[in-house]
């Protein structure tokens, strides 16, 4: 008996896995995290939390645990002290920048890193060293939504938030798992089904909202283009469209309406493999709707033609004034990490400053020229696949990774390795000896999202407040603190010394931001951007009297589909798509150092019955899957929820080499790689 004190509320952040950005109370004990509560108050999670957020939080006293910087000596990774590790990174910096001038060196920031961490090393680029090429991993998963969504509507982000759902009659989920990638968005989405709301699912798998779905299109991987003209193709034919909105806030009508006389639902069964009824009844379902939603993932953007995608789709919800009206939940993408909008609205992009002026323009280049004081490089930098090929080449003599496992998540990974071993001088930011970090020069041990402090900006741009509560292990530090350790080994001074400093000096660069503070954000909760002034709210809904665009009006997209860039043939005759899985985190560095892992053991290979009895393969079997550009080895899972000709596996456990299989060939706007798309073939006789 006797009194209890009550914990509550321990130190209020927001969730570090995925994008939802759940707000999360932590309570410790000691050095640890002893349990994780989802807020009731929080915005989007509203007492909700999943098996990643809420549990996996072991991985923090893991034994694997970097708490020493290490450097590279005769081959193996000794650890050092900061001050020697610091030395070694500023000595072969300026080696570098002596030896091929600024452009030499880059940065790939990090999409799980806070907003002033990505501010402060894209300042660190642009001002200390002198480049543009920073970079973050957005440009591997949606940057093509950032392309798309601008050229569509004006910003690049989701025009509504999330809580508009609620009153959306019909949602449109495309190439998206959120039952197991989103999870607390995923329960909302069931919940509002189960309430009423229609529901279409475009995937080519049966993913969990598939079966309560009216209807469930299954396009071939790489068709996505093809299905929207199909679906718009049908919406005018049938006047299943907003003739006002289309007229007084859209532009490029007649080109599309050319284009779409090719893509009736007949014709372009034959290239997506979706029976033409099946669009028609999505169409109508879409059209008919009073508030129509849509909602995607990286079914949709990570393919040779992801960005024609994301705009084929915007065209939906243009031709039906589902946005800028009120009336629709508009176009939003369901952000995989944490911060990947934050990632790229603080400017760790290579063509683009923070608030996303671009380099190449004066207006925008003197607007950060004026609160940094020195020249900001007017040609846009390297994006990260061409940083590889520049460091394979010998050209790039140093390259900043901040905590992402390239060997692992970067797709082709053998010439991901082959850049590494390339480059003179690797420096990588981490928790643990990851793939990356075993092949770097400099390992610098970093802080996790529950040991530090800033912001992050979930799907739907809400700023929320990150807060360490607990502080990191042995030496380990806070990435901003190590960018400005590494700028004063330069003898340079960055400003900005405290996180709040960053987000406030950034705010003073992009007007979108300069109504946001940390005290702003630790008094309201979340804040949405655009936000232009410390007494105006953000703003949640956007486009609602004009649009973005440079002419004010929604654009469009009359863009033809294109085939994809891997097909299968009689040598590699089935397609490969990758995702993610309910129980891990992308590469798994920290899931899988949790209990997480006794709920899923292995990367496993989920391949249709009849391709399984083809093969001779059972449930639990290990097989070897090869594409023309590596091979990997994985467990057999017969799923039903495949289609014929079709597997599917996760990269959550690097050791698996799943990554080996995929292409580097990229979205010719963006980059991003076509993961979504890899012709294999699986050797059923050869054990791994
Ligand atoms: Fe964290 Fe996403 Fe799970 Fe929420 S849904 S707890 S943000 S991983």
């Amino acid at each position: 008996g006797g009194d209890r004190t009550p914990e509550l509320p321990g130190t209020r952040t927001t969730c570090g896995y995925c994008g939802v950005g759940c707000s999360l109370d932590v309570l410790t004990g000691g050095d640890s995290v002893t349990a994780v509560l989802p807020a009731r108050d929080g915005p989007v999670n509203r007492g909700h939390a999943c098996v990643k957020g809420r549990f996996a939080h072991g991985f923090l006293r893991s034994p694997d645990r970097l708490t020493r910087p290490l450097l590279r000596r005769d081959g193996r990774l000794e650890p050092v002290s900061w001050e020697e590790a610091l030395d070694h990174v500023a000595r072969e910096l300026r080696a570098a920048v002596a030896a091929g001038g600024p452009g030499a060196v880059a940065a790939i920031s990090s999409a799980r890193a806070t907003n002033e961490e990505n501010y402060l090393l894209q300042k660190f680029m642009r001002t200390v060293i002198g480049t543009n090429s920073v970079d973050n991993c957005s440009r591997l998963c949606h940057a093509p939504s950032a392309a798309g969504l601008t050229a569509a509507f004006g910003l690049p982000g989701g025009t509504d938030p999330f809580e508009d759902v609620e009153s959306a009659d019909c949602l449109l989920l495309v190439g998206a798992n959120p039952v197991e990638a989103h999870p607390v968005v995923g329960a909302r989405l069931l919940q509002r089904v189960l309430r009423g709301a229609r529901l279409v699912v475009a995937d080519p798998r049966a993913v969990g909202l598939a079966r309560h779905a009216d209807v469930h299109l299954r396009p071939r991987p790489g068709t996505n283009v093809a299905l929207f003209h199909a679906m718009a193709h049908v919406m005018l034919a049938e006047g299943l469209i907003d003739e006002e909105f289309l007229r007084e806030r859209s532009a490029g009508l007649p080109e599309l309406t050319a284009l779409l006389a090719g893509y009736s639902p007949e014709r372009t069964a034959a290239v997506t493999g979706v029976p033409a009824a099946d669009v028609v009844a999505a169409a109508r379902l879409f059209g008919l709707a009073e508030r129509p939603a849509i909602l995607y993932g990286l079914g949709v953007t990570e393919h040779l033609h992801g960005t024609d995608g994301v705009r084929a789709l915007s065209n939906l919800a243009i031709l039906r004034g589902a946005v800028g009206t009120g009336r629709g939940f508009g176009v939003n993408p369901l952000r995989g990490q944490n911060n990947v909008q934050g990632a790229s609205d603080m400017g760790a992009l290579p063509d683009l400053l923070p608030g996303y002026g671009k380099v190449t323009d004066a207006d925008a280049r003197l607007r950060a020229e004026r609160v940094w004081g020195v020249l900001v490089p007017p040609r846009p930098g390297l994006r990260i696949p061409e940083m590889f090929a520049a460091a394979r080449s010998g050209e790039l003599r140093a390259l900043w990774i901040l905590g992402e496992d390239v060997c692992a998540t970067d797709p082709d990974s053998n010439q991901v390795v082959q850049a590494l071993e390339s480059c003179p001088l690797v420096i990588c930011d981490e928790l643990f000896l990851s793939e990356t970090a075993r092949r770097a020069d400099v390992v610098l041990p970093a802080a996790s999202w529950l040991e530090k402090d800033g912001t992050f900006v979930n799907f739907d741009r809400r700023f929320q407040r990150v807060r360490a509560a607990l502080a990191p292990p042995g030496a380990a530090r806070p990435d901003f603190e190590i960018i400005h350790a590494v700028a004063a080994a330069l003898g340079a001074d960055l400003g900005c010394a405290t996180p709040a400093e960053a987000l406030t000096e950034c705010g003073r660069i992009a007007p979108v931001f300069a109504g946001l503070s940390h005290e702003r954000l630790d008094r309201e909760g979340a804040v949405p951007w655009p936000c232009r002034h410390p007494d105006r709210p953000g703003e949640s809904s956007l486009y609602r009297e004009r649009f973005a665009t440079p002419d004010g009006l929604a654009h469009l997209s009359a863009a033809p589909y294109l085939p994809p860039g891997e097909e299968p043939d009689d040598r590699y005759p089935l397609v490969l798509v990758t995702g993610r899985r309910w129980a891990h985190y992308n590469s798994g560095g920290m899931t899988r150092r949790t209990d997480n892992l006794l709920l899923d053991p292995t990367d496993r290979l989920d391949v249709h019955p009849v391709d399984a009895s083809r093969h001779r393969l059972g449930d639990g079997d290990r097989v070897t899957v090869r594409s023309r550009h590596g091979e990997a080895h994985l467990t057999v899972q017969v799923s039903d929820d495949m289609t014929p000709g079709q597997v599917f596996c996760a990269f959550h456990f690097p050791a698996s080499g799943v990554n080996a299989l995929t292409s580097d060939r990229g979205d010719a706007a963006t980059s991003c790689p076509e993961y979504k798309v890899t012709a294999v073939r699986l050797l059923a006789g050869e054990r791994a």
